[in-house]
């Protein structure tokens, strides 16, 4: 029944869950490590310790599949541990496709412990088709790796045309679809087999707690087999506190993406009217380079991800980040307040992000509140670079 529900209606309703031994609507914590066993030395329950399941897992696991259109989810202790349970489960020798605008932290595990592990990388625009085709290796490549809007630059990338030539080639489609949400794109829909979320951002939503989580498509069951081993063996499994608090985050989910994707349209259109911009990255704006491909893959906004280059250079830049007052400067994304973040700083050095280049996450705030800091910002800066031109 719940299959025919919208992603808001599951999402706000926690799948419509009463607990059957007190009619609770709220899901209750589970904190038990381990599980009774019966006189025969077996399972009760179907359960034994908590490294390999909790039933506090249970209900987001759940409601982030259904919200995914999946066949199983699996919660894990940060994206990081989702993303790396993914690569973990290719062989030395394998070969991955990823974007060449990745998350960094993906793109530092990968040259650090990715390569030393075997895997063979290739880093592609895959805002370019035919250069994700040239970059497959017939029966080499396993994986092809997608963030869309990707991470710090915004570009989309065509999830069904770069999954029909990864699986006319034999490879496995992983996407992170952190920034979306399921709310505005359901990769499974145009043909992902693999979803990845750090839960630690929208999916929460109020910027108190870190969580993963991976989502695979009908007919990849296999790969959720595997990855449970894997987060038993390695042990990068969520607290049942965190599991409890991400359920009670999602119900929210909706209200939230949409509130929050309106406001940084709005905010893309005001930063590109001005003077002290001189680039704006947000795939809701007409003059992004991918709008068509974002308006047929996202519904009800763009997601609530933008960056703009600021006029002036590295240090006008910092300023003006430094000039913000109700938006607060600070890493990550996805809670209720709006962030900012000059984001080559935060990357590690040889980052391709522009040192000119300030990354915003908008939150649901007054879109006026918000307009109206990031203009005093913009003026604050201005006038200190005149002041200083005027001093030479
Ligand atoms: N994916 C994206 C797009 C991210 O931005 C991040 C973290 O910033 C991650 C994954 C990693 O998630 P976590 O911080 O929960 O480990």
């Amino acid at each position: 029944m719940t299959k025919k529900l919208r992603p808001e209606t599951l999402a706000a309703t926690a799948l419509g869950w009463v607990d059957e031994e007190t009619d609770a609507m709220a899901a209750p914590l589970r904190p038990s490590t381990s599980f009774l066993r019966d006189p025969q030395d077996l399972s009760r329950a179907g359960r034994m310790f908590t490294r390999d399941d909790n039933p506090t897992f249970q209900q987001p696991e759940a409601l982030i599949n259904e919200l995914e259109q999946g066949a199983g989810c699996l919660l894990f202790a940060s994206g990081m541990a989702a993303i790396t349970a993914v690569f973990q489960r290719l062989r030395p020798g394998d070969h991955v496709v990823l974007p060449e605008l990745v998350y960094s932290g993906l793109r530092e595990w990968m040259n650090s412990q990715g390569l030393q592990w075997g895997l063979q990388v290739s880093y592609v625009d895959m805002s370019d088709e035919n250069l994700v085709a040239r970059a497959i290796r017939p029966s080499q490549t396993r994986l092809v790796w997608l963030e869309t809007p990707s991470n710090p630059t915004w570009q989309i990338t065509d999830i069904a045309a770069v999954t029909k030539i990864a699986h006319d080639a034999g490879a496995l489609v992983a996407i992170d679809n952190t920034v979306s949400t399921p709310i505005l794109t359901q990769p499974i829909e145009f043909g992902a087999d693999i979803v990845l979320h750090s839960c630690s951002k929208y999916m929460n939503g109020h910027g108190d707690l870190i969580a993963g989580a991976v989502v695979v498509a009908p007919g990849r069951e296999q790969v959720l087999d595997e990855l449970q081993n894997m987060r038993n063996q390695y042990g990068g499994v969520l607290g049942s506190f965190e599991s409890w608090l991400l359920l009670r985050g999602m119900r929210t989910l909706s209200v939230r993406v949409k509130t929050a994707s309106a406001n940084a349209l709005a905010i893309a259109e005001f930063l590109q009217a001005s003077d002290m911009v001189t680039e704006v990255f947000y795939p809701g704006l007409e003059t992004h380079r991918n709008h068509d491909i974002a308006q047929r893959q996202m519904r009800d906004g763009y997601a609530a991800m933008l960056s703009f280059r600021v006029n002036g250079g590295e240090d006008a830049t910092k300023f003006l980040a430094a000039s913000v007052g109700v938006i607060r400067q600070a890493i990550s994304f996805g809670s209720t307040e709006t962030v900012i973040e000059h984001r080559a700083g935060m990357e590690k050095a040889g980052s391709p992000t522009p040192r000119d280049l300030l990354r915003l996450s908008v939150g649901i705030e007054h879109i006026d509140d918000l307009l109206a800091d990031l203009q005093q910002a913009i003026d604050a800066t201005r006038s200190n670079w005149a002041v200083d031109e005027a001093h030479g």
